[in-house]
C-alpha cells in the first residue's frame, strides 16, 4: 500500500483552504493532514481538527491557543503567531505545504516551507508579488517545486507539460473582468462595497474579490507569472474573457496555441496541484461547451482599470516596487472593506505610495520586510 502523503494547509479556514480540505476528504485515504491554520475563525478550525485529526494547528495568538484547547478533545500540537506558521511550514514530516494564507502573511512561512519541503502548492500570489526574486532563488537553491494553485498559472502549467521553455512565444492570462467590467467608473454610485463583493464567476475570500473588481488581481497574476515561468514582461499578455472557461493560454514559436479549459471551480486546480504530476478522478460537473456556445475575448481597458496599469508600471520599475503596490493595496482594500474609503480611492492610494516610497534596486529579504512595513504605515496615515 502506498504511504499517505502529509499535507499542511496554511490558511485552512479560508476559501482555498476549505476547498482543499473538501478535495482531500473526497480522496479518502491519500493524505494525512500535517498542520492547519486559522486567523480569526477558530471555531471552524476546531471543527477541522475534529474531522481531520491534524498533527498540529496554528492560531493567531496565545489567547486563541488557550481558547482552541478548550474547544477540542484531541492532543494535537498548538502553535501561534507568525512564528507558529513558520514552525509548521518547517516540519520535516511535510510532503506538501499548501500556502493558502492571504497577503504578505504568506512570505515568511513560504520561505520556511521551501527550505524544508520539496513541494509547495502556492495559492498565496502576494508572496510572489512581494518577494518573487527571493522566493524563486530559494526554491532553486533547495530544489523545491513551486506549483501554482491560482487557476491561470495552474492552466499554464498544464499547457506546458511536455514542452520546452524555448518553445514558448508568450503566455496569455485570461481575466473575468470582475463585477465592474461593464460599469463605467466616472461618477458612478454603483461602485459600492456590496456590488464589488459580488463576483460574477468565482466565490472567493473578500480580499481577492475586491482585487478582482479593481483588476489588481490580474496585475498581481502578471507578476506571479513572470516569476513562476521565468518570463519577461513582454511575453505575458492579458485578455479579458468574461465567461471564465478558458483559464489561460500558451502561444508557441510555431504559432500553435494551447489552452486549458474548465468550469470555474477552484477544486480542479487545487486537486491538480496537490496530486501533481498525476490526475485524480473527480466527478465535478463537466464542461458543456455546446451549452455555453459562445466565448468572448478582448483587451483590458488600462485607463479604466488603473490598478492593472500600476502593476505593469511596478513590474517595469522592478526592485521593491511590487512590494510597495502589494502593501498599499492590502491597506487600501482593507479600508474599502471597512467602508473607510471609496472604490476608486484604492488605485489613488497605491499610486501615491508607489511615487513616494523609496525604490531599492536589488532588495534583500530585510529590505522587502521593511518596505512592506513602511508602505503600510504610509498608506494607513494617508487614509486616516
Ligand atoms: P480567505 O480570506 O478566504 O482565507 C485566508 C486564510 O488565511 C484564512 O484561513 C484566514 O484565517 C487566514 N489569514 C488571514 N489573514 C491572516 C494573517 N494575517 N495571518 C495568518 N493567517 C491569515 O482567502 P482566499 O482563500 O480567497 O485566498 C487565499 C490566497 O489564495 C490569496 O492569496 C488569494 O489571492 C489566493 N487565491 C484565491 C483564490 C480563491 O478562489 N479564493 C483563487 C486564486 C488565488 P481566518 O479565516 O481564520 O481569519
Ligand atoms: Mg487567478
Amino acid at each position: 500500500m502506498q504511504e499517505k502523503k502529509i499535507i499542511t494547509i496554511l490558511g485552512s479556514t479560508g476559501s482555498i483552504g476549505t476547498q482543499a480540505l473538501e478535495v482531500i476528504e473526497q480522496m479518502g485515504s491519500a493524505f494525512q493532514i500535517g498542520y492547519l491554520s486559522a486567523h480569526n475563525n477558530i471555531k471552524l478550525l476546531a471543527k477541522q481538527i475534529a474531522k481531520f485529526n491534524p498533527l498540529g494547528v496554528v492560531v493567531k495568538n496565545e489567547k486563541d491557543a488557550v481558547e482552541i484547547k478548550k474547544l477540542i478533545d484531541t492532543s494535537c500540537k498548538i502553535l501561534y503567531s507568525e512564528a507558529g506558521l513558520i514552525e509548521a511550514a518547517s516540519d520535516d514530516r511535510n510532503d506538501i505545504v499548501l500556502v493558502a494564507l492571504v497577503g504578505f502573511s504568506g512570505v515568511l512561512p513560504t520561505l520556511s516551507a521551501i527550505e524544508h519541503c520539496r513541494t509547495i502548492c502556492l495559492a498565496n500570489k502576494e508572496t510572489l508579488v512581494s518577494a518573487g526574486a527571493i522566493v524563486m532563488e530559494k526554491a532553486k537553491q533547495f530544489k523545491s517545486n513551486i506549483i501554482a494553485v491560482d487557476s491561470e498559472h495552474n492552466a499554464i502549467l498544464q499547457c506546458l507539460i511536455g514542452e520546452e521553455k524555448s518553445s514558448i512565444e508568450k503566455i496569455i492570462l485570461t481575466a473575468s473582468g470582475g463585477p465592474f467590467l461593464n460599469i463605467p467608473f466616472e461618477d458612478n454610485p454603483n461602485l459600492s462595497l456590496k456590488n464589488a463583493l459580488e463576483h460574477p464567476k468565482w466565490t472567493m475570500g473578500s480580499k481577492i474579490t475586491i482585487d478582482s473588481a479593481t483588476m489588481m488581481n490580474k496585475g498581481f497574476e502578471l507578476i506571479e507569472a513572470k516569476w513562476l515561468f521565468d518570463l519577461g514582461q513582454e511575453k505575458i499578455d492579458v485578455l479579458v474573457h468574461p465567461q471564465s472557461i478558458v483559464h489561460s493560454l500558451v502561444q508557441f514559436v510555431d504559432g500553435s496555441v494551447k489552452a486549458q479549459l474548465g468550469n470555474p471551480n477552484m477544486r480542479i486546480p487545487i486537486s491538480f496541484a496537490i496530486n501533481f504530476p498525476k490526475r485524480y478522478k473527480f466527478d465535478f460537473p463537466r464542461l458543456d461547451l455546446a451549452e455555453i456556445s459562445k466565448l468572448d475575448f478582448f483587451k483590458p481597458d488600462l485607463k479604466k482599470f488603473r490598478c492593472l496599469a500600476l502593476a505593469y508600471e511596478a513590474m517595469k520599475i522592478g526592485g521593491n516596487s511590487c512590494t510597495i503596490i502589494n502593501a498599499a493595496n492590502e491597506v487600501a482594500v482593507n479600508s474599502f472593506l471597512k467602508s473607510k474609503i471609496q472604490f476608486l480611492d484604492i488605485a489613488k492610494h497605491i499610486e501615491i505610495a508607489l511615487n513616494k516610497i523609496n525604490i531599492i534596486r536589488n532588495p534583500s529579504l530585510d529590505d522587502i520586510i521593511e518596505t512592506n512595513l513602511e508602505t503600510r504605515s504610509f498608506t494607513e496615515k494617508l487614509i486616516n
